[in-house]
């Protein structure tokens, strides 16, 4: 079997993921893990800046010729070479940088990660187990990840925005089951009938697995794997000990929260209401209301300065200002390819008074983002803080589950809980959004208006007022909605 890195990694995970995705991938469902943008491109380049001058070996769809070309390129002495590409025995890998000194080599793999997760331990020593049978002389590996606690000030200093991780023993530690595993897999895929596997904390660590769906579908629909927030590792102990369907639950020592969600789903429960503690939040607040929401991008690598890598920056804010029955709506949208956060900042202190009364939806984002202004902007920090220390959360009813509806299915997010509230209002429905329908496409489409010429740039960028318009216009209604059941 001709085996990638990429592969034999989806293989060290679970060999089925392998076996599934070449004989039933019909069944494969899209994950979170397809959603990770390939910040990695942006990163990877600015990690071969870190050596030097340095060669890439072009992409080609036929690796034979990218195999050649690398050799090719490995005939010079001294060479930093990127995307290096080596087959042994049908086992392929690319690495993000080889750098060869006369004959000695050292393998650098590059992660647009914070941390060292295990599975590039396994990435990486895979690439060594590929390079020292093709008898090249390997004495190092390193992990190249970003660091997070580097801030940028002027141009980017990549010394101080990677960390390099020498990982060397622990590939060279790794390599007889390296050679086991390929072997293992190897059969494994020669094999047509499918083979039983029985589901574990593997199909969601280190990615959650696409054919999850599948290898559970022995289990009955209201199963453990519904409940939300659970931690995995408690669901699966459930599973295990065969106490996975939600009749069974209700016999454990589970969560009350748990024990509500499974009750509203079995007995299709009229939605629960706790009128005092709900009032208790609402009494918390002005007649004056400023309801806010902010949309924010992360990148790898700070396109500012002041700024760490996947730092939240805002590009955005919708603000609806409740006065009494009186309904005003303010708004901003950054231009594109400039730091948007000091007019942002400045626009948004002209837009909320001070010691007025703020309400976000799970306020700790909204407040993060005001901190984080107010540390760079000495100037608007006193308001900015003003604003941060007044904030309210119309989040509360729903965390604490004062207010439970079975379609929230245990979620506390706006996005179940609003149409749990408001089923048949199309007004306030997501999907009936043009372009920007969530957070994530928010960020890519703020992210992507460069590149537009300017009818479509205008398209673009009235969908995203319209998104954000819909956060805050949301959180008024479920105010609306919270005083007219505590009526
Ligand atoms: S769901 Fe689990 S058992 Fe099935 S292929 Fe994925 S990791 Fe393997």
């Amino acid at each position: 079997m001709y085996l990638s890195k990429s592969k034999y990694c989806l293989g060290v995970q679970c060999e089925k993921i392998l076996w599934l995705d070449k004989y039933k991938s019909e069944e494969k469902e899209e994950t979170k893990n397809d959603a990770v943008l390939d910040n990695g491109t942006e990163v990877g380049i600015y990690a071969q800046q870190l050596f030097g001058d340095y060669t890439v070996v072009d992409f080609n769809t036929n690796l034979s010729k990218m195999i050649d070309d690398t050799k090719e390129y490995l005939k010079q002495d001294n060479i930093i070479l990127c995307e290096a590409s080596l087959s042994y025995n049908n086992n392929f890998c690319s690495v993000d940088i080889l750098k060869k000194d006369n004959d000695s080599y050292e393998i650098y793999e590059v992660k647009s990660s914070t941390e060292v997760k295990d599975i590039y331990l396994d990435d990486a020593s895979y690439q060594y187990y590929v390079l020292k049978n093709l008898g090249l002389n390997v004495n190092k590996v390193s992990i190249i990840h970003i660091n997070s606690n580097y801030v940028r000030h002027g141009e980017i200093e990549l010394n101080k925005l990677f960390n390099i991780v020498d990982i060397t023993d622990i590939a060279i530690s790794k390599q007889e089951y390296i050679k086991n595993k390929i072997d293992e897999l190897n059969e494994y895929m020669n094999n047509k009938e499918e083979v039983d596997k029985d589901i574990d904390l593997y199909c969601f660590y280190p990615y959650e697995c696409p054919f999850f769906k599948y290898c559970s579908r022995h289990l009955p629909n209201n199963n453990v794997f519904n409940l939300r927030g659970m931690p995995i590792k408690s669901k699966m102990k459930y599973y295990h000990d065969g106490k996975y369907s939600y009749k069974d639950l209700l016999n454990e020592k589970i969560n009350e929260k748990y024990k509500q969600q499974i009750e509203f789903e079995m007995n299709d429960l009229k939605p629960y209401i706790n009128k005092d503690n709900i009032r208790k939040v609402l009494n918390d607040l002005s007649d004056k209301i400023y309801f806010l929401d902010f949309e924010t991008y992360q990148m790898a690598i700070p396109p500012y300065d002041n700024i760490r890598p996947y730092e939240q920056i805002p590009f955005q804010y919708s603000l609806h200002i409740l006065n009494n029955n009186n309904l005003e709506h303010k708004e901003f949208l950054s231009e594109d390819s400039i730091d948007p956060r000091r007019s942002l900042a400045e626009r948004l202190v002209n837009d909320i008074p001070i010691n007025s009364c703020t309400v976000a939806y799970n306020m700790s984002f909204e407040k993060m983002v005001i901190k984080a202004l107010a540390n760079i902007y000495p100037d608007l920090s006193e308001h900015l803080m003003n604003i941060y220390n007044n904030m309210k959360d119309l989040m509360i009813p729903f965390k604490d589950r004062d207010y439970y509806v079975k379609e929230m299915e245990g979620s506390y997010s706006i996005k179940y809980v609003l149409p749990a509230l408001f089923p048949n209002d199309p007004s306030l429905d997501y999907h009936n959004l043009n372009l920007v329908h969530k957070g994530d496409e928010a960020s890519n489409a703020f992210l992507s208006l460069s590149k537009l010429d300017k009818k479509e740039k205008e398209k673009l960028r009235y969908a995203l007022l319209k998104y954000c318009e819909l956060d805050t216009y949301a959180m008024v209604k479920i105010y609306d909605k919270l005083k007219e059941v505590t009526n």
